[in-house]
């Protein structure tokens, strides 16, 4: 092994500089240097410099096709800014290229402020760096597109789905001229007399990923009138937004969401809404109240689960149930004990579901639903040795 040091001159500041390589031997070090004092013509600082000047080239160049396309100013640090502008002109520059793509449908192009508009209401410069990887240029189109469809999807899932929806619509009726459908009615908001905040909550509905109906809830920022309300509807918080999976006694996804919604207007909360019914609902109280006292069944113990809402502690008086026991958060009871729990139901108003209802029924008329254990088989008796900790009987030691 061979240090070699080369001394170079800068052709941008034209200063000396020495560049070092590790060569096999001697006479590859040599030959090295001569290689070196020809090619090696910019020393690292002006190096770092011109990539800087790039850098900085290329957020200039964002910055004025920003502005150039009326794009709404970015939020952060002035160094956050720069640098997001240049990753949402970078994405924003396969967007145009696939809009006006000869293989975009007419549905697409028609649609096009509303798919350009999903990605430009994301304002903060942290959510843009946050993506960079999706955002840096990419040589494939079929790469470019997937990564615009995850931005897209990651900036504003709902939207995306529904447009998704009326392409599909579009799509088998024929594909008309986009401009006769009414494809995708934005989702109405309702602002209330009392109005107390700004901005607005959102209620949508979806699957979790395990296909059960659920309601979303989100506010873009933090509140904590919000999160009281949201909480009080038994939601919970995940992958960035408050959920509740649709149980029975939600009555379904419209009568939740009307119910949510009704809280939140008359907190003061503007709602948008995914439908005029459900928003019309929540104005005008036309939906059932939630019973969140509730009895649900758990078939594989066979037991009821009791649950409450924070605001009533019903523990004591659960736990007085034959065989109750406290298995967060439900007090749970055994079938045996059906009659009481019915009594318990009827006394307290408690929502019973339709599965906890049958097993009490079944009970009732003596008709058992059981999960039977294995079927036992004669083992017959054999000459296996016994073994005691894990040791044969034989080979342990008498005198120990
Ligand atoms: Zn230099």
């Amino acid at each position: 092994m061979a240090k070699a040091v080369a001394t170079c001159t800068c052709t941008e500041c034209g200063k000396e500089f020495q560049a070092t390589s590790f060569r096999r031997n001697t006479r590859e070090a040599d030959e090295w240097v001569k290689w070196a004092a020809r090619h090696i013509t910019v020393c690292d600082e002006c190096e770092k410099n011109a990539a800087e000047e790039e850098k900085n080239r290329q957020n200039d160049e964002a910055a004025t096709r920003s502005a150039e396309r009326n794009y709404p100013e970015l939020v952060g640090t002035p160094k956050q800014i720069a640098w997001a502008n240049t990753l949402r002109d970078h994405a924003m520059e396969r967007m145009e290229k696939w809009l006006s793509d000869d293989a975009t449908q007419a549905f697409e192009k028609y649609h096009a402020d509303d798919f350009r508009g999903i990605l430009l209401r994301k304002v903060e410069a942290s959510w843009w760096i946050d993506r960079k990887g999706q955002c840096e240029m990419c040589t494939s189109d079929s790469v470019a597109f997937g990564a615009l469809q995850r931005l897209m999807q990651d900036a504003d899932h709902e939207r995306l789905s529904e447009l998704a929806v009326a392409h599909r619509a579009w799509y088998h009726a024929g594909r008309p001229d986009p401009a006769t459908m009414d494809a995708a009615p934005e989702r109405p908001t309702v602002v209330p007399v009392d109005q107390k905040y700004q901005a607005s909550a959102m209620i949508v509905s979806g699957e979790n990923r395990f296909g059960v109906p659920c309601v979303y809830a989100t506010f873009p920022e933090k509140n904590e009138e919000f999160r009281i309300i949201v909480k009080s509807m038994g939601m919970i918080w995940g992958d960035g937004r408050w959920n509740k999976q649709m149980l029975e006694n939600c009555m379904g996804v419209e009568n939740y969401s009307a119910a949510l919604g009704s809280r939140l207007l008359n907190a003061g909360f503007p709602v948008k809404f995914e439908s005029a019914n459900i928003a019309h609902s929540a104005v005008e109280s036309g939906y059932t109240p939630i019973n969140f006292r509730t009895i649900a069944w758990n078939k594989d113990d066979r037991r009821f689960l009791i649950r409450w809402p924070e605001e009533n502690d019903h523990y004591a008086m659960a736990r007085k149930l034959p065989g109750s026991k406290w298995e967060r958060p439900y007090v749970t009871v055994p079938v045996s004990a059906w009659a009481a729990v019915q009594d318990f139901a009827m006394d307290n108003d408690y929502f019973i579901s339709s599965a906890a209802r049958q097993a009490m029924e079944e009970e009732e008329t003596g008709t058992v639903c059981a999960k039977p254990a294995p079927a036992k088989e004669h083992i017959p008796a054999d000459n296996t040795p016994e073994v005691r900790d894990g040791v044969l009987v034989d080979l342990i030691d008498d005198k120990a």
